[in-house]
């Protein structure tokens, strides 16, 4: 496949500010320490943590994601928490206003933008899945037909790996920068999400085939015993029979239960209790009970005691280098797909989901010492609410069907013959989200017709739902447009991969595998360029932290570069930013008080 990358976002101009900008900060550094805090020194390096020749940097980078997770959820559920979630907000520094700056606001892409620092523009992530010009199938953004799956019980047939990602990781630059061995694991219930947060290689990277209801990794990062030691003493098969439960008395949870318009798992139904039992006739694990365990609150659990499990056998945060452990937890987005943001299910998801992050910070603590580790938690995307609770408050929300989008596409160019010849089969072939792909050379014949190409977007954008149809290749080099969509969706197009078409939606209006009349499969998404979507939290906490609120612009590409600031890595190409404003100064008086308290 032919592929090249537009420019940077930001461009040039931000990178020579971005530069001064870093010499003043460094020379206000000195200053300080000039000015005679070598003793704040001493305290700060005997409390840091130095590792591999007293190089000064943080024994273990700990990389959280929450799937789904709003940020707008802090604001409305914290008074809920009490556990993890509420020690990364009062003890880390919060960045209140963060959000993706592009349009695709997916799995695969968000967590490729945190774990590389930059857009898909320049990683090349730009779905969780694309029609792939030269085969004319779709491919996910992790399939690769050059490894083998590997499992832990039956191997998945399809093998994965991150060699469509078109930069390294944060932890591949680990890998290779620092000196003594970096060890790199990650864990999800997506393949998508452990592999983008790990990248090329890794020690342990681990996620669930919900098919076969097996642990499993690729011939790219091999297996580890470490991980089939915990999977076979904690058979998830020990839940059958459970149930999920609400957490909390029912007069804590906000919003009136509905179930208008919620698709769960098949066995359940909106409303609690939940059980972990698969279809009402079955009597033993199957497909559906794995599917039902991993929107339950058990499996964010399990994840964590997997990550802690596997990251003690490792070592990792006590050898000589900084170790890397990536963790995305999948459940808020399944729920959140089943039954929309305003659940009890999701509130009760991230009740659980608190418990369970404060007992893994407090086994971090114990295991590798508070002063030790920093840790970053993000979310990949947001979710828009159900479409049938906005109608019912009276306002514009709907969907906007992939199979009626391609029918009108066809048909809008019957009348144009000479561009597309009636005999020769499907004209628009493949659309996934906003992206659609056009029949080989059909784009390139459309371009020399002005009146073809403006009566197919004109009948698309005739559509209920429908804001406007952008044509993806004029998007190349416009990350810096005065238009805000077109902004958004530059920020994701990667040229030769990207769609022909890219239709955005109107706020609320959100993209259905199913044409209009028929039941959608699922209760609502993201995947849109507008705020619920795009805003999600971004929190920092431990080693080099300055613990705040803030408020100054920030996206999640801005994650890696931090972290690897931190550990003296350098990386080629970020799109993101240092977040120095969150930087406690290492010389400077105020470094004691911004260590975590012993
Ligand atoms: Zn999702």
């Amino acid at each position: 496949m032919q592929m090249h990358f537009g420019k940077r976002y930001g461009g040039e101009s931000t990178f020579a500010w971005r530069r001064i900008a870093a010499w003043l900060w460094v020379g206000g550094m000195l200053a300080v320490s000039a000015a005679g805090q070598v003793r704040d020194a001493r305290r700060w390096q005997v409390s840091g943590a130095s590792n591999e020749h007293g190089a000064m940097r943080p024994k273990l980078v700990v990389l959280l994601v929450v799937d789904q997770f709003r940020a707008d959820y802090v604001d409305k559920f914290r008074q809920q928490w009490s556990g993890g979630l509420t020690r990364l907000l009062e003890q880390g520094a919060w960045f209140r206003t963060a959000a993706y700056p592009y349009a695709n606001t997916f799995t695969c892409v968000g967590h490729a933008t945190i774990s590389t620092g930059a857009l898909p523009a320049t990683h090349g992530i730009m779905g969780n899945a694309w029609h792939d010009r030269e085969t004319n199938k779709q491919v996910t953004c992790t399939s690769d037909p050059s490894v083998q799956g590997t499992g832990y019980g039956p191997a998945p047939k399809a093998g994965e790996s991150a060699f469509r990602l078109a930069v390294p990781t944060l932890a591949d630059e680990m890998r290779f920068q620092l000196s003594a061995k970096t060890r790199v694991a990650t864990f999800s219930l997506k393949a998508r999400a452990a592999i983008m947060l790990a990248g090329h290689r890794g020690d342990a990277v681990t996620w669930h085939d919900a098919a076969s209801g097996t642990w499993a990794s690729s011939s790219a990062y091999g297996t580890s015993p470490l991980v089939a030691e915990f999977v076979k003493t904690h058979p998830i098969e020990n839940d059958y029979g459970k149930s999920w439960d609400p957490s909390l008395p029912a007069s804590e949870y906000l919003y009136e239960e509905t179930p208008e318009g919620k698709a769960g798992p098949r066995g359940w139904r909106p409303g609690f209790p939940h059980p972990l039992r698969g279809a009402a006739d079955s009597t033993k694990p199957g497909a559906d009970f794995y599917a039902q365990w991993e929107a339950s609150p058990n499996a964010d659990a399990y994840l964590a005691q997997m990550a802690e499990s596997v990251a003690d056998g490792l070592k990792l945060g006590k050898g000589r280098s900084t170790d890397f452990l990536g963790i995305s937890f999948s459940t808020l987005d399944l729920v959140g797909h089943a039954y929309g943001p305003h659940s009890h299910e999701v509130q009760d998801v991230l009740v659980r989901l608190d418990r369970t992050l404060g007992e893994f910070i407090e086994h971090l603590d114990k295991t590798v010492g508070r002063r030790n580790y920093v840790i970053a938690l993000s979310a990949d995307h947001g979710v828009a609410p159900l479409p049938v609770e906005m109608q019912k408050a009276g306002l514009d929300a709907g969907w906007i069907g992939a199979p009626d989008v391609l029918e009108k596409i066809d048909k809008a160019l019957e009348k144009f013959p000479s561009v597309a010849p009636g005999d020769a089969g499907p004209k628009a072939v493949r659309m996934i989200d906003g992206d659609v792909w056009l029949a080989t050379g059909l784009y390139a014949r459309l371009k020399q017709d002005q009146m073809a190409l403006r009566g197919v977007i004109d009948a698309v954008e005739s559509m209920p739902g429908v804001a406007r149809v952008l044509s993806g290749e004029e998007l190349a080099g416009q990350l810096r447009s005065g238009d805000s969509l077109v902004r958004a969706a530059a920020a994701n197009y990667v040229p030769g991969r990207s769609g022909d078409l890219i239709v955005m939606p109107k706020p609320y209006w959100i993209f259905g595998e199913q044409g209009a009349g028929k039941p959608q499969t699922y209760g609502t998404t993201h995947g849109s360029p507008y705020d619920y979507d795009q805003r999600v939290p971004v929190i920092l906490m431990g080693w080099g932290i300055k613990p705040g609120e803030y408020l100054l612009q920030s996206t999640p590409a801005d994650i890696a570069p931090t972290l690897a600031f931190l550990c003296g890595v350098t990386l080629a190409r970020p799109d993101g930013r240092v977040l120095r404003e969150a930087l406690a100064q290492r010389n400077s008086a105020s470094a004691e008080e911004t260590l975590p308290p012993d």
